[in-house]
């Protein structure tokens, strides 16, 4: 089984990113994310759709998922980011690859979600046995 940790060490804060309703539905992020955590409006995620997860998985709120299970969308109408497989890109890049290439600037920090860098590492480890 693979999980998050419970404990959530205090360290340099970091917003989560999420897609804003100005996303334009371009898909420039998509191919860009190393966890596959980015979707088009509307159709459902799995933990393992890009991830070498198998089995059960941990999702945020201690809900256990069959991580081949097909999860339902976190948008009908705009790319969204799947915040159990979201990394912001640590351990991978130095910034938001989704940020980077977006042309409209849609993905922004989420103010209603910080996560410290331990917390996003352990995560990363999670979803890349
Ligand atoms: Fe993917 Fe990085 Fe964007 Fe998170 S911040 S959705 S890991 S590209
Ligand atoms: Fe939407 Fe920006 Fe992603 Fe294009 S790159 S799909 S505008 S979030």
């Amino acid at each position: 089984m693979s999980c998050l940790p419970n404990e959530q060490k205090e360290s340099a804060r970091i917003m989560a990113i999420m897609i804003t309703d100005e996303c334009i539905n371009c898909g420039a992020c998509e191919p860009e994310c190393p966890n596959n955590a980015i979707y088009e409006g509307g159709m459902d995620w799995s933990v393992n759709d890009g991830t070498s997860v198998r089995g059960m998985f941990t999702l945020e709120g201690n809900n256990d998922v069959d991580a081949e299970a097909r999860q339902e969308p976190v948008s009908d109408e705009f790319y969204y980011i799947v915040p159990d497989k979201c990394t912001e890109c640590v351990g991978f890049h130095e910034e938001p690859q989704c940020a980077a290439v977006c042309p409209v600037d849609c993905c922004v920090d989420d103010p209603e979600r910080e996560e410290s860098e331990e917390v996003l590492l352990a995560r990363k480890d999670a979803v890349h046995l």
